[in-house]
């Protein structure tokens, strides 16, 4: 297992490297965090030949603003999009024309989930609370390949962001 930091600006790219997003690159599936402008360096780092997931903290644009490049991507197993309640809605508003090419156009196959706070199996182990942040954001904790990840990204300290972090 790898984790890449893609992009770890805040707000706007600068010279110390793009907005947010990372990549955890596990045995079976690989797995991307937000989607800042770093997202486009993701296939630098993955074959493309696994199952794709993307988790969406919130919809801050520096979280957001790389979605317009996944049209050049060929995820062969697909992209599974996940996150909070609304998360298509908020997808529909802003992956579309005329701003980018809408999702259901891009050259692979796309699911979005929406996920209740609480643990899925996704087929992998996920957990989702609310952080503290102006808008609504989620916190996730993956349980994959026998270790535990957390990316709790825009909060502040939080019960919740310590009880996703308990043991990464
Ligand atoms: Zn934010």
């Amino acid at each position: 297992m790898q984790v890449t930091f893609l992009g770890t600006n805040g707000w706007y790219d600068s010279l110390t490297g793009n907005t947010v997003s990372a990549l955890i690159t596990a045995r079976d599936y690989d797995i991307i965090l937000d989607a800042g402008n770093g997202i486009a360096k993701a296939d630098r780092y993955i074959s493309q030949d696994k199952p794709v997931f993307l988790f969406i903290s919130h919809f801050h644009l520096d979280h957001t603003e790389g979605l317009h490049t996944l049209v050049k991507f060929r995820f062969r197993k697909g992209l599974a999009i996940c996150g909070q309640i609304g998360t298509r809605a908020d997808l529909a508003g802003l992956v579309r024309e005329p701003y980018t090419v809408p999702l259901d156009k891009v050259p692979f196959a796309v699911t979005v989930t929406e996920l209740e706070d609480g643990t899925h199996e996704l087929p992998f182990r996920v957990t989702c609370l609310p952080l503290v942040h102006p808008v609504p954001c989620r916190g996730f904790r993956f349980e994959i390949d026998g270790k535990v990840i957390t990316y709790c990204t825009d909060t502040g300290v939080c019960d919740n962001a310590i009880t996703l972090a308990r043991g990464a």
